[in-house]
């Protein structure tokens, strides 16, 4: 059955946060492509025209580590959005026992997590909801990152009806304590949990509730201290936690050279503000000094 005349549905591939995703074939093309069907459900009118024209500028974001928005049209109530279509995703390869990561393979994904957001971040968009199985992995190697700015169309889903608790555990201290600005430093702490996660082979801040998410993340670097973020006690949803220590990095990530740590520190910094950004942490001396990244068609992967 053709969609639009032009893409041949085969497998669903999965559900997603937004509806279900099929494979099909760009028969323009030739090419394999995944069909996002977003359900528009209860919303009035005019969001489909809004989030339409918004989706119509994410396809214009190319770059080698964002996924491709090939196509996005309105269906039977249904906003399709077309992607170029991957085979795996980071969850998929950390999860994986089979899989060793070497110090430079780690620095290799890092690099291209980085890169797909210093691109976006350069034009004002944000993620939003960066985890592992948003990071997909292309048939030679490359890592791109998912669902860009589709948080901020759509809104943040409704975390209740989803299996997508997990997101939580990359949620930046800022939007924990309820922020309502924020910048591309909420999408550089996901990339530190990221990073922490290829480090330790799970996830490191596992939260069971938000209260319990900063819990968490006071108990690895501390409570933070008024002259560490001077904005936190401003914040909405700001109470005070009782003061903890933390632990040092080295003893969290003992198996992490001095470089990758001293960048680890700066991607977790507390106040948003001086936080490294995407772009000064690709110009960090853990990329350019030490063993080089792995080449991405060297990268392990699942079967
Ligand atoms: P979530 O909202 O949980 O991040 P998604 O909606 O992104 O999930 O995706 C749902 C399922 O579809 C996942 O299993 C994912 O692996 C798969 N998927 C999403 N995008 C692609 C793609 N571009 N290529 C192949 N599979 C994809």
């Amino acid at each position: 059955k053709k969609v639009a005349d032009r893409y041949l549905k085969r497998e669903v591939l999965g559900e997603g946060t937004y509806g279900v995703v099929y494979k099909a074939i760009d028969t323009k093309t030739g090419q394999t492509v995944a069909i996002k069907k977003i359900r528009l459900g209860k919303q009035k009118e005019g969001v489909n025209f809004t989030a339409l024209r918004e989706i119509k500028l994410l396809k214009e974001l190319k770059d080698p580590n964002i996924i491709e928005l090939i196509d996005a049209f309105p269906h039977k109530g249904n906003l399709h959005l077309v992607f170029e279509f991957m085979e795996t995703d980071l969850e998929a390869v950390i999860r994986d026992r089979n899989i060793v990561l070497s110090p430079t393979d780690i620095k290799s994904y890092l690099q291209m997590t980085l890169k797909g957001l210093s691109f976006c971040h350069k034009k004002w968009v944000l993620h939003r909801d960066m985890k592992p199985n948003n990071l997909l992995i292309g048939p030679r190697g490359q890592l791109k990152l998912a669902d860009f700015g589709l948080a901020r169309i759509f809104g943040s889903p409704d975390r209740r009806f989803t299996h997508q608790v997990f997101a939580r555990w990359y949620r930046a201290p800022e939007l924990l304590f309820g922020a309502k600005q924020y910048g591309p430093g909420v999408d550089v702490w996901a990339a530190a949990c990221i990073f922490a996660e290829l480090l330790l082979r799970r996830p490191f801040l596992q939260g069971g509730s938000d209260i319990d998410q900063l819990g968490k993340i006071f108990a690895a670097f501390g409570t933070p201290k008024a002259s560490q973020w001077p904005d936190m006690i401003y914040l909405p949803d700001y109470v005070e936690y009782q003061f903890v220590p933390g632990q040092p990095l080295k003893t969290l990530f003992p198996m992490a050279s001095d470089d990758a740590l001293d960048l680890l520190s700066k991607m977790f910094a507390y106040d948003p503000k001086a936080r490294i950004s995407a772009q000064q942490a690709l110009e960090h001396r853990y990329f350019s000094s030490g063993p080089p990244p792995t080449e991405p068609a060297l990268l392990p992967r699942p079967p």
